[in-house]
């Protein structure tokens, strides 16, 4: 039902847009009200107490300018911060819930763009999700700060606007708001405050690849799932604390015996970009990359960086999920030690990640980008695309686009689609842009069809060109 899908999309953001719209200037008037005569304040409002409260609370913030202290912020100050934000900064923002925990909190997203919201046909999508685990609250936080040095930071700093100029971003500051709440500030290491509030590991909760995952879902996984099947993400970081490391899919292997216990990795098809995502983290932090261990017994990691299994394999994870389900390259982003610390250690943890979260996001733009597209141009949906040798299928947009970030270097690009002859593209990577490539597709009509999968003509592997059309509007196949 994409129609259905697409409507309900188009109808969130309208709403969304309304309510940031609207709501600011009637809370204005309402205040210009208040102040130039209290009487007449009309008595028969649509707001409650709170709501004018919250809502003048951004009106102030909307004169001074949203003011982001570096302590832990609860939900609804959260809520408010983020809201603020939306009014203050309208053409670089918007705000959405994905849905609610288990407790009936928002699972907030802001998106920073320079077209917060529409989609830019053509230019990727790229997430950070943070507080997964409800006490691992340093993510949190810096997604908050993230949010606030990117719109600041927009007309300012030429990387910061050529970024949202061509990404959008969308920040969620937290996946498990209930499990946040009963955390307590300065506890490092314990597990009390981890799980949501049905005491579901949420990292455990969503399908998996190698082994059949039995956990009843919860209602925060089911809205992630909901929201990545929507958005075609491209790149994305899931923000933890407990150690120092970037670590990389595979989370789970496929050896099933004794796999608690085996530190052996589980190597993805597209292991060299996931490593290169991970050290562009690890090297833009101020620390990871010296790989020190946390603690006396921990374990220490070679660049700061590690496959998951080879750290320990676990079902059910949303990495492993993001990229086989998805096509969505997905790093787990261990920020702190300590899984709560002290407030005022928050400067030093948003020093040293600074830097890191803007410059892993840019990696997006590396690799491969197109459109697939039939003979009159117009775009295919779902074709599969596949790079030879990588053993995974991304799929095409309803715009035809299509994403694949890799490192430097000579690639071969097959993509099939139902009713089209398969196409075989070569192309190149470069390291200082990404390389466009558009792919036609031609119908499979009139093709004598064989038991035997299509043998592609020995042209049709050379690098696309731009397919003629035939003036009498026959489709024009390239001679074998
Ligand atoms: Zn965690």
């Amino acid at each position: 039902m994409p129609f259905r899908k697409l409507f309900q999309e188009k109808f969130n953001l309208f709403y969304i847009k309304m309510l940031a719209n609207t709501l600011p200037s009637i809370v204005y008037i309402l205040l210009f009200l208040a102040t130039s005569n209290s009487q007449s304040i009309p008595e028969q409002t649509n707001f409650s107490t709170d709501a004018l409260a919250t809502n003048l609370g951004e009106v102030e913030s909307r004169e001074n300018g949203p003011n982001l202290e570096f302590r832990y912020h609860d939900h609804d100050e959260l809520t408010r911060y983020l809201r603020a934000i939306s009014a203050r900064y309208p053409a670089l923002t918007a705000l959405y819930s994905i849905g609610k925990s288990v407790q009936g909190r928002d699972l907030w997203v802001m998106v920073v763009s320079a077209s917060p919201y529409e989609h830019m046909i053509g230019k990727p999508d790229v997430k950070y999700v943070a507080n997964i685990h409800g006490n691992e609250a340093v993510g949190r936080e810096l997604l908050l700060h993230l949010i606030q040095y990117l719109v600041t930071s927009y007309d300012t700093d030429a990387y910061v606007k050529w970024l949202l100029d061509n990404t959008r971003v969308h920040l969620m500051p937290s996946m498990n708001p209930d499990g946040f709440a009963i955390s307590n500030e300065g506890q490092c290491d314990t597990i009390h405050g981890r799980h949501n509030a049905r005491r579901y590991d949420l990292n455990r909760n969503f399908p998996d690849y190698f082994k059949a995952n039995t956990k009843q879902p919860q209602p925060e996984t089911e809205a992630v799932k909901e929201w990545i099947s929507k958005i075609q993400f491209v790149l994305s970081g899931s923000l933890h604390g407990g150690a120092l490391v970037a670590s990389y899919p595979f989370d789970n292997t496929p050896s099933a015996i004794f796999q608690s216990y085996a530190h052996t990795p589980s190597i993805s098809p597209d292991d060299d970009v996931f490593r290169h995502l991970s050290l562009v983290y690890s090297k833009n932090h101020a620390k990871m990359a010296r790989g020190v261990s946390c603690k006396s017994g921990s374990p220490s990691f070679d660049n700061g960086i590690t496959n998951g299994a080879a750290w320990y394999p676990l079902t059910g994870g949303m990495q492993d999920y993001n990229y086989l389900w998805h096509g969505c390259m997905e790093v787990t982003l261990e920020i702190s030690c300590c899984k709560y610390p002290p407030a005022h250690e928050l400067p030093k943890y948003w020093q040293d990640n600074r830097q890191s979260l803007i410059k892993y996001l840019a990696e997006v733009h590396r690799g491969a980008h197109g459109f697939v597209m039939d003979e009159n141009a117009n775009p295919i949906e779902r074709a599969a695309i596949r790079v030879k040798g990588r053993d995974v299928t991304y799929h095409t947009t309803r715009h035809g686009e299509f994403w694949r970030i890799l490192l430097p270097g000579k690639y071969r690009l097959e993509v099939t689609a139902e009713g089209y002859l398969p196409q075989e593209v070569e192309f190149i990577v470069i390291d200082s842009h990404p390389t466009l490539l558009n792919v036609t597709m031609h119908s499979a009509k009139g093709y004598v069809q064989s038991a035997q999968p299509t043998k592609l003509p020995a042209e049709r592997k050379a690098p696309l060109k731009p397919t003629p059309v035939d003036p009498n509007g026959a489709i024009v196949f390239p001679k074998d």
